[in-house]
């Protein structure tokens, strides 16, 4: 077995053009994945189902063997296909939180977590330690008292509760974890994400965590990696992703977006592109690599937070420039109204505070905040 520390200033781990094919064909699950993550950080794979999130985890795990790369964990390389090395996951430095928990049903709450440390890859000797390490871990994530109970009279959130336990008295210098809270109802998983993060700054143990769930991935990470049919779209903070998303793919995927496609163009050299389109012409900003000149294609990009609804006669929307428009849908959603318009051919969808004003068929005048929208090149 090989004995890993990682350094405070090394990344824990480095993944470097991963790719792989499974059983011998020769379409790749996924494909150039290049990233890493700093000691201490969260990050999250986030992407739609079949995107390759699990295949990348399992890779990092040693469950998988990649067909292409490299991966380091604290300095250290546990697996490169040129090499051929291929470190066993049970001698990397990692534990692991699979989405069913992995909680032994024939043990108590405190055999459970206290496994890895008589059986696993770090082993404590002392049966005191033991102990006294599995309940303080199990103290702060609430479940001292049930520490005695068979593990399977829990309830989902404790069962969730005690899988992260005993991934920390593993004492791993990295915790994957792979859509842990889809087990659980919509309002149990808000609160155990709160709880997790929590858990994971107090501990702060790096964390690789994988999910479908755009709201978990921008309310419990550092870093996001958004990925699309096996490839990198984007790695960001989740502000940035939601504010300068680069592609349409992770504009739509993060939030909501209207995507409005571009007649003509022009980019200027100062990063600002005008656009004419089928609702009218913006001057935006654009984070894409767009060199100045014409432009033929692309979108702009508008939030529906960004699109206002407005009575037909409104004298803001006549003096801004707003246009007209037919409701096509219109929805109470407690906190919100969500309306969508035709209009130029296209169908936008609006966000706004309530109340709901408007129901389909409605006249309406559209004003689109320019000021907030964005060019996308693809
Ligand atoms: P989900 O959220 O549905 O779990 P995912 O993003 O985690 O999806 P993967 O499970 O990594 O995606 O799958 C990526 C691609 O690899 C998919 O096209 C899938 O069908 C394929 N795949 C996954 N596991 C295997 C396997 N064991 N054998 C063959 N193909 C596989």
């Amino acid at each position: 077995a090989h004995e890993f520390t990682v350094p405070a200033d090394r990344e824990a781990v480095v993944v470097t053009d991963l790719a792989k094919a499974y059983g011998g064909s020769d379409a790749f699950a996924i494909e150039d994945i290049t990233f890493e993550v700093p000691q201490g950080q969260f990050l999250t794979l986030l992407g739609p189902s079949g995107c390759g999130k699990t295949t990348t985890l399992r890779c990092i795990a040693g469950l998988e063997r990649a067909t292409r790369g490299r991966i380091e964990m604290g300095g250290d390389v546990v697996f490169d296909a040129s090499s051929k090395r291929d470190v066993k996951t049970e001698d990397r430095p990692i534990a692991m939180v699979p989405q069913s928990y992995g909680i032994w049903p024939h043990m108590t709450v405190l055999e459970n977590a206290a496994f890895p440390m008589k059986y696993g890859r770090k082993r404590v000797k002392e049966k005191g330690d033991i102990r006294t390490r599995a309940m303080n871990v199990l103290e702060q994530v609430g479940l001292a008292d049930f520490a005695d109970r068979w593990s399977t009279r829990l309830s989902g959130g404790q069962q969730q509760r005690l899988a992260l336990a005993r991934a920390l008295l593993c004492d791993p210098d990295v915790l994957l974890l792979d859509e842990p809270l889809s087990n659980l109802d919509a309002k149990l998983r808000v609160r155990l994400r709160g709880e997790l993060r929590q858990f994971q700054q107090q501990f702060g143990v790096t964390s690789l965590y994988v999910t479908h769930d755009q709201a978990e991935a921008l309310a419990m990470s550092d870093t996001v990696i958004v990925m699309n049919q096996g490839k990198v779209e984007q790695i960001d903070s989740p502000e940035a992703l939601y504010n300068s998303p680069r592609t349409s793919f992770v504009a739509d995927f993060i939030g909501s977006a209207n995507l409005i496609p571009i007649e003509e163009g022009t980019a200027e050299a100062s990063g600002v592109v005008v656009a004419k389109t089928s609702v009218g012409q913006f001057r935006c900003e654009t984070v894409s690599t767009t060199t100045p000149g014409e432009l033929t294609s692309g979108f702009v990009c508008a939030r529906p937070e960004n699109v206002m609804v407005l009575p037909v006669h409104d004298e803001r929307a006549l003096a801004e420039g707003g246009i007209h428009a037919k409701v096509t849908a219109a929805e109470f959603l407690g906190d919100r109204v969500a309306i969508d318009v035709a209009v130029g051919g296209l169908t936008l969808s609006s966000s706004m505070p309530g109340p709901l004003r408007v129901q389909p068929g409605d006249e309406v005048a559209v004003l689109i905040r320019p000021g907030d929208c964005l060019y996308l090149d693809r």
